[in-house]
């Protein structure tokens, strides 16, 4: 920034305003989301959500091209009687008179106007400045680089005084409700709102009247990559900007910090504090599993989510809402593992199917039904009766479970007919059992489930939620509720396809176990291996049953927690309605 003794106390002057203000002032470029669409300002401004895509980074290479000549100012302003602060993108002298001029990297409205919310925050910059120099400013610009055009706005202080206040005013109100306003009536806002993946405004749409397929604003696959680090006595530190992986053969790898958003360190994996601390600082998550891989823990970034969580809590105390969800957590896993192990076992001499098979069928397709009673109905076999207490809420969940862990059990003990191995095989399948593992592939099902756990832990994270207050899981051990809710949805589409085609495939061999007495674990090749199935699973794309529209299954665990959220928000939502083909 440029400075001479005109404007040199610019800097006091927004600091004093912060200080002497009981509220916190709205920033300027808050205004212009709100002008935008009030969500937006909500999403960012109340619940501090902030997503940096490609148009938000050009909009920064601009500001930082902005000439900074002799006679241009970028000034930082606050005031406490606007109730407003911003920094301005110039503010300058042009024939003795003060001028503000805003600048835009897109187009300016049919060549001949600027866009509302560019106006607003145009004038809300003049009032700032006119009062800090205490001159009259009669004409603002707007500079939008993409058409070329300079657009001038017009400043009438009274009536720019009223229009910035019933904005400030509106603010106000919004930054103390919990309700978040609903999606904008302007479809075509959302295509270039940076927030859509977060907001979901398609989702939301098509949840309401079911209509058109929804346009898809969610990225279908992740950017940054996530990163297993399985060699034991391995480290992880920070050099530059780069974190790098030291491993005991002297051998070091290095990996642009930004390209990476998960560091997973399987047992014996150092990282340093400066490490932690790039990560943290660059919304980098550190995960911690155990030799055997179990999750032990977290330093995840994670949005504020404080009226997210204030919301989380109320849904949680609205006993209907939580059984009912809870059965659909339930039917969906369900109805998948019906319908994968039906599918498998068509066609060809499989069609032919033993009558184990077809009992063990029927009775899972009886729980389901079970299960679906509960999610329309759950009092009295009439939907509209709601559960109004704790004792019939705790009764109907209790019923939920038992349904659910039948059709589970039925589900393991027909698991083999859908296997190419027999008695004797290294792979062969007979129950689940874990804690610990028995076998080679229990061994394998422990492994991938405690992976998809610590991605629906960074998950619900992610969208600001408190993994400790499930929906269907309650604390019965250090596992966090949320996301073993949420896995519920995954276990089957992610892991247990892609287990059972390696295992069809003869991929494993007994060198990748270590075997002891009554337990099994994968050993570090194994580990390898079985982290390379279940990302390149994740990685997949698939076309959401209900949404219509492509996405990797990795994305599709961060979709189902932010539907989740909407759910229990009051918005319409198509939470858990995913099912296999
Ligand atoms: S995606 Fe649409 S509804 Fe959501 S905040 Fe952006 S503009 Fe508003």
């Amino acid at each position: 920034m440029t400075a001479d003794a005109e404007f040199e106390d610019a800097f006091r002057s927004n600091a004093h305003a912060e200080k002497t203000t009981d509220e916190p002032l709205i920033r300027v470029m808050a205004l212009h989301a709100l002008a935008y669409c009030e969500r937006l300002f909500y999403l960012e401004e109340v619940e501090g959500i902030r997503v940096a895509d490609h148009n938000v980074f050009a909009g920064r290479r601009l500001h930082d091209q902005i000439d900074k000549g002799p006679d241009i100012y970028q000034l930082e302003l606050g005031s406490e009687r606007l109730g407003i602060r911003g920094k301005l993108d110039v503010a300058k002298r042009e024939g003795g008179r003060l001028v503000v001029i805003e600048h835009k990297k897109g187009k300016s409205k049919g060549g001949t106007e600027a866009w509302p919310s560019d106006r607003l925050q145009t004038l809300a910059y003049a009032l700032l400045l006119s009062e800090h120099r205490g001159e009259v400013i009669s004409e603002a610009f707007v500079r939008y680089h993409a058409d070329k055009k300079t657009i001038t706005i017009p400043v009438d202080p009274a009536a720019a005084a009223q229009e910035v206040g019933a904005a400030v005013n509106r603010a106000k109100e919004l930054r103390a409700t919990l309700q978040r306003p609903p999606v904008t009536a302007s479809e075509h806002l959302c295509r270039t709102c940076s927030l859509a993946p977060v907001c979901l405004p398609e989702e939301e749409r098509f949840a309401e009247d079911e209509g058109e397929t929804p346009q898809r604003l969610f990225p279908p696959d992740e950017s940054r990559r996530i990163v297993h680090i399985v060699e034991q006595g391995a480290s992880v530190s920070k050099v530059g900007e780069q974190l790098v992986i030291w491993v005991p053969d002297g051998s070091k790898k290095p990996l642009p910090g930004l390209t990476v958003s998960t560091l997973v360190l399987h047992g014996n994996v150092q990282i340093s504090t400066q490490a932690i601390h790039f990560c943290a600082a660059n919304g980098i998550g550190v995960h911690w599993l155990s030799y055997g891989g179990n999750y032990v823990g977290a330093v995840t970034p994670g949005a504020g989510g404080v009226q997210r969580r204030a919301r989380q809590f109320r849904a949680l105390d609205d006993f209907d809402l939580r059984v009912r969800l809870s059965a659909r957590i339930a039917q969906a896993k369900v109805e998948n593992q019906v319908r994968y192990l039906l599918r498998t076992t068509r066609g060809g001499e499989a069609d032919a199917r033993h009558p184990e098979f077809e009992t063990g069928v029927a009775r899972m397709r009886n729980c389901l039904g079970q299960i679906g009673h509960i999610a329309d109905s759950p009092v009295a076999g009439n939907p509209d009766v709601r559960i109004e207490t704790e004792e019939a809420a705790t009764e109907i969940a209790g019923k939920l479970r038992g349904y659910e862990g039948l059709a589970g059990r039925e589900y393991f003990a027909l698991l083999p007919h859908v296997l190419d191995v027999v008695d004797g095989d290294l792979l062969f399948f007979k129950g689940r059992n874990r804690r610990p593992p028995k076998d080679p592939f229990n061994a394998l099902l422990s492994f991938g489930y405690a992976l998809l756990y610590r991605d629906c832990v960074a998950a619900v994270i992610a969208v600001g939620l408190e993994p400790a207050l499930g929906i269907m899981h309650t604390p019965r051990s250090t596992a966090y509720p949320l996301a073993l809710d949420l896995m519920e949805l995954f276990r089957l589409i992610i892991w247990d396809i892609a287990l059972v085609g390696s295992v069809n495939r003869k991929q494993w061999t007994k060198e990748d176990f270590d075997v002891t007495a009554g337990q099994v674990w994968l050993n570090a090749d194994g580990r390898r291996k079985a982290i390379g199935l279940y990302e390149a699973r994740k990685q997949e794309k698939w076309k959401h049953p209900v949404l219509e529209y492509s996405l990797s299954y990795a994305r599709t665990i961060e979709l189902e927690a932010r539907l989740l959220e909407k759910e229990w928000s009051g918005q319409p939502s198509v939470f858990a309605k995913l099912r296999l083909r």
